[in-house]
């Protein structure tokens, strides 16, 4: 809790005393989505019936079970009725050879090398702004197959999270806009600048991960979410 400072590794919402250990790769069996379904309204721990998962691998990650690099802190939510065991990946797995199984695929073995189409926020070489984007009214949006796969995988569009970011959407487009159009050196841009720091912070009450991923695509590459905090951070 203390390494992801109390949130969720995958949707950011606070995680308060309950909260599970989720295992990036699922350590018993592995499913596939073939529908995502919908979270069924005002029941917000739900997801609709119309979610439907199947089993492709009988045994899964076994020996990353106690991997520490394996562990990721989740709510409740994103991952019992949303992530499971699913796990995508770029590579086709391979088919299992008894077409009369009722897993279509082999096993994964230690050693093999693949593509998580599932972002996982530990990994050093992730840019989260390069798989997904926000509206101004935080919905959430892919750009890459990684981003669809992570967004589809745990619900991170489903209604009670787009509400919960609109606020904080709305707010960070226009401190962005102010401090875009305030005068280079003036106490404006200083002001603006401090304000969309304190909301991509990590101590932030807000969804930073969100505010970071909606400075990096309106600087559209131009510059990177570190090199601005640095820049106006308030020491
Ligand atoms: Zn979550």
């Amino acid at each position: 809790m203390e390494a992801q400072r109390h949130r969720c590794g995958y949707c950011e919402l606070q995680v308060t005393s309950y909260g599970d250990v989720e295992h990036y790769r699922p350590k018993s069996e592995i499913k596939q989505l073939e529908a995502v379904g919908e979270e069924q309204e005002n029941l917000h721990n739900l997801v609709s019936k119309s979610r439907k998962t199947s089993k492709m691998c009988e045994d899964g990650y076994w020996w990353l079970a106690y991997d520490w690099d394996n562990y990721l802190l989740s709510c409740t939510l994103c991952n019992r009725p949303y992530k499971g065991t699913l796990f995508p990946i770029k590579e086709q797995r391979p088919v299992h050879p008894d077409p009369a199984s009722e897993y279509p695929c082999e096993n994964p073995k230690q050693g093999d090398q693949e593509t998580p189409l599932l972002m996982n926020p530990f990994d050093p070489n992730l840019a989260p702004s390069e798989h997904l984007e926000f509206t101004e009214s935080g919905l959430i949006k892919h750009k890459t197959d990684t981003g669809k796969e992570t967004i589809d995988t745990l619900g991170l569009s489903r209604d009670s999270l787009n509400t919960g970011r609109i606020w904080a959407a709305k707010k960070i487009f226009q401190y962005f806009k102010n401090f875009a159009s305030a005068a280079p050196g003036s106490d404006a841009e200083k002001l603006f600048a401090s304000e969309i720091v304190s909301m991509g912070n990590e101590t932030s009450i807000a969804s930073p991960g969100m505010c970071r991923i909606i400075y990096e695509n309106l600087v559209d590459g131009q510059g990177t979410w570190e090199a601005f905090e640095n820049k106006w951070k308030v020491d």
